[in-house]
């Protein structure tokens, strides 16, 4: 159906025939053929959230779509729905150059913050957006931290189970060098070697492993991971993933991984390394549309923060930082619901990518006039 008959009043949305045009009539239906075939009755969807700063309009785009998929799932396929946030207090919050070695030291926003503040920038930063767009929707979420994630005893079954099987896995996850560094926290001080380069694997079996790592400060320090110990796990981005999707493939529910579609390449890389596990299938998958500066670049907090994001005039301020919206809330969570509601209206609205100028000319922004003052 053409998206002008619906939303007569609005700018007309325009967009190419997608790959999957005849095929998918909706971006939900990614979701059916495992539903199908595994027959479960409850589906749960699982995003993130940056903790590292307030999220910019890509980042709530991509969450907004994760609630009105879960709502479109939960009617088209009459199944109950849930929408579960990780929030990767595993960021960076400061970081060091070890004087001897030149190697990279980071402590996170978990060991730095702990688990009280971290929820108060959670709370701040997506509390009141997440409860918006959860009572519009009718679907619950939830919010659980990395370092809650990490310390559960299915998560540090599965890390144990990626390390029995990394002599095929280092090539998934790391296709360029073969080498998956893991790396844990100083037991004294939090400083963790950010490459993980002098972290040693000991010995590792199903219950348990044992490693050497280094601190800058405090020397070498061994480490036990097993399910009741307390180790903190640190693991590259695509390795983590795997051992969070894996973990998420044990529950009574199906999993369905919602990202922007920038994640496209690594998931190809996640889905591979669930196929080196016996009879594993990685979750379905449904990528979100992402949101770009001028250049085609997605919107970045690093870029935003060099000054090197290209961004054009039509950038409004609460596009890089949602706390700047001049307004309720409410309206910024409505706005965006309107927004990614009509990128769903066709998976080929969908399946591509919107610059900030264009998001404000759908929204029915003026883009500023001559002088350069706003339109
Ligand atoms: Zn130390």
């Amino acid at each position: 159906m053409n998206d002008d008959a619906a939303h007569p009043a609005l700018p007309a949305l325009v967009s190419p025939v997608s790959v999957t045009a005849d095929a998918v009539l909706h971006s939900a239906d990614f979701i059916r053929p495992r539903l199908l075939a595994s027959g479960h009755d409850r589906v749960v969807l699982y995003a993130g959230v940056q903790i590292n700063g307030t999220p910019h309009l890509g980042t709530n785009v991509m969450q907004t779509a994760a609630f009105l998929l879960a709502r479109a799932a939960r009617e088209r396929f009459g199944v109950r729905v849930l929408v579960r946030f990780g929030a990767l207090d595993n960021a960076p919050y400061e970081t060091r150059r070890c004087p001897e070695t030149g190697s990279l030291y980071e402590r996170s926003f978990g060991y730095v913050l702990g688990a009280a503040r971290v929820g108060e920038l959670v709370g701040r930063y997506y509390g009141g957006f997440f409860d918006e767009l959860s009572a519009a929707t009718g679907v619950p979420y939830e919010v659980e931290t990395y370092t809650d994630q990490q310390s559960g005893r299915a998560f540090r079954e599965e890390f144990l189970a990626s390390l029995e099987l990394m002599d095929r896995l280092r090539w998934v996850l790391a296709p360029s060098s073969g080498t998956v560094p893991v790396s844990f926290p100083c037991p004294r001080c939090g400083w963790s070697q950010k490459h993980g380069e002098q972290t040693e694997l000991l010995s590792a079996g199903a219950r348990e492993a044992h490693f050497a790592a280094v601190c800058l400060e405090h020397g070498k320090y061994l480490v036990e991971v097993a399910p009741g110990a307390e180790a903190f796990i640190g693991l590259t981005t695509l390795h983590r993933n795997l051992v969070k999707e894996r973990v998420a493939d044990r529950e009574d529910a199906l999993p369905v991984i919602v990202k922007g579609a920038d994640w496209a390449p690594g998931c190809r890389l996640v889905d591979e390394a669930f196929l080196c596990y016996p009879g594993a299938l990685p979750p379905p998958r449904v990528f979100t549309p992402v949101v770009l500066s001028d250049s085609g670049a997605k919107l970045s907090k690093t870029l935003i923060r060099q000054g090197a994001a290209d961004l054009s005039e039509a950038t409004e301020p609460w596009m890089l930082d949602a706390s700047a919206w001049p307004g309720p809330r409410r309206e910024y969570a409505r706005m965006l619901l309107g927004l990614v509601a009509r990128m769903l209206s066709e998976p080929r609205h969908f399946e591509r990518g919107y610059t900030t100028r264009e998001v404000a000319r759908l929204i029915g922004r003026r883009a500023p006039g001559p002088s350069g003052g706003p339109g």
